[in-house]
């Protein structure tokens, strides 16, 4: 689930940034010819060293508006942790640290280490005893060497708070503002957000200086997003998801709703009607959300289902269609969900479901889109095939992952060299630590689990189970 920004950027040129020739020359190196809209608005007063309270989600070209500052205050020759990033979870810090090592390749030797809750502490006390000048984590692991004194943060000049409102939903405000706590006062911080309720507002306040405000606008080319609401009257809101689905059959629809309760119910709804529907919600344990995240990316759930504070920090390459099965009461918001479709210059759907109580939220939508909504009626919605929408894949899950060092291509050659299946009819395979979980065509998925429960893997015999 890696994004790029949609299209290449097409804001100012990097050069005339005040950046080392050798940093500029890295930056075409990479492909990065334009800033994108947040580069453009951030990193002019980043690097000028001004505190940032920033807006942006992933695949905007976040990191980089955070990583070139961030580099650009560090002295490499000085053997001390100069800047630390604090992610609210392990995938989001890993992301994050590669992409900082990419822009660090102009220079030698910058040493970046992740520290996150789930790995081994000791091999991160030994990475850090090898000394560090830029530090990933989650705020509770970090605050924990904080503690052990395996980590001190007397050098630091650049703090960095990605994902701050995620941070919080996730309850680490403590452990944040602990770890703050052993940050030198005289140092810069950038404040990163995909939203700012009032709690991310306040942590503002107490930790930044003088803070600019960079905010931006979210606007889509109407050309790849194709908007259409439908008046629905409150009893025929959920039920109108499945109408959508079997009339447009998208292969990966993402639906919005404003309440968990309503996830829940809608999920019931269109699981009772034959779909195949997952729920996203924020109280799921990592495994659990990445479980739902490996079927939903590798096309074996057609839909899923979250509220917008579950959704954050997510990127899907391929989304055919969003539904905004509730309208949402902020029209950022809205502009926000249907971004998710029409990505890298393909079409995607965005379908409203919008009751009389409502047109009001409609209207100030309109407002900041600059253009009325399309209305279409219901009874337009007849399937438009006898069966009923099916993802075109099946996830199925060996128990054995990284920790078995099973590898991508061992799974595949069992499948394809030992069980005869065709490389076409096996998608993504994910491997975690403990899992591998292997997308493999719908109408083979019993056969193949047989087999692979019959046979060996790398040599030994594995436990496969369907999801
Ligand atoms: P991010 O939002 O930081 O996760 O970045 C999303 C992706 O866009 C990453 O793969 C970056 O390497 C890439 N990217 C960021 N900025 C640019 C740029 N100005 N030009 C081209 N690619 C970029």
């Amino acid at each position: 689930m890696t994004a790029s920004p949609a299209g290449a950027p097409t804001g100012p040129a990097f050069d005339i940034l005040p950046l080392a020739p050798e940093v500029l020359a890295n930056l075409r190196q990479l492909g990065y010819e334009r800033m994108t809209p947040i580069q453009a608005a951030s990193l002019p007063l980043a690097l000028a060293g001004q505190d940032l309270i920033a807006q942006a989600k992933t695949g905007s070209g976040k990191t980089a508006s955070f990583g070139l500052p961030l580099l650009a205050n560090l002295n490499a020759r000085r053997f001390a942790v100069q800047a630390l990033v604090l992610c609210p979870t392990r995938e989001l810090a890993e992301q994050v640290a590669q992409e900082i090592r990419r822009l660090a390749r102009s220079e030698e030797n910058i040493k970046v280490i992740t520290l996150c809750g789930g790995a081994a502490i000791r091999t991160q006390i030994t990475s850090l005893e090898h000394g560090a000048h830029v530090i990933v984590g989650t705020p509770g692991r970090v605050l924990d060497h904080l503690s052990r004194q395996t980590l001190a943060l007397d050098a630091l000049n650049t703090l960095v708070l990605d994902e701050a409102d995620r941070m919080l939903d996730m309850g680490f405000a403590d452990d944040m503002a602990a770890v703050i706590g052993h940050c030198p006062k005289q140092r810069q911080t950038l404040l990163f957000s995909a939203t700012f309720p009032d709690d991310v507002a306040k942590l503002a306040g107490r930790y930044l200086r003088e803070p600019k405000q960079v905010k931006l606008t979210e606007q889509h080319a109407a050309a790849t997003i194709r908007q259409r609401f439908y008046e629905v009257a409150e009893d025929q809101r959920l039920h109108a998801v499945g109408l959508l689905l079997n009339h447009y059959r998208p292969v990966s629809t993402l639906a919005f709703c404003n309440t968990k309760q309503q996830c829940r119910d809608l999920v019931a709804v269109l699981r009772a009607q034959g779909l195949s529907a997952l729920e996203l919600h924020g109280d799921l344990e990592q495994r659990d959300r990445d479980q739902v995240l490996v079927q939903f990316a590798n096309r074996s759930c057609s839909v899923l289902v979250a509220t917008d504070v579950a959704a954050r920090g997510l990127d899907i390459a391929q989304l055919e269609a969003v539904i905004n099965v509730d309208i949402s009461p902020e029209p950022e918001v809205h502009v926000h969900r249907i971004g998710r479709t029409g990505r890298a210059g393909e079409a995607g759907w965005a379908f409203s479901l919008a009751s009389l109580d409502e047109m009001g939220r409609v209207g100030r939508i309109d407002e900041l889109q600059g253009r009325e909504s399309e209305w279409h009626a219901l009874s337009e919605l007849v399937p438009t095939s006898a069966e009923p929408l099916h993802p075109p894949m099946a996830t199925l899950q060996i128990l054995g992952g990284r920790k078995e060092k099973i590898r991508a291509g061992d799974v595949l050659g069992a499948l394809t060299k030992d069980h005869g299946f065709t490389a076409t009819q096996i998608g993504k395979i994910d491997i975690n630590d403990f899992s591998t979980y292997v997308a493999v065509e719908r109408g083979i998925a019993k056969d193949a689990l047989r087999k692979l429960n019959a046979g060996k893997v790398k040599g030994k015999t594995v436990k496969a189970r369907a999801l």
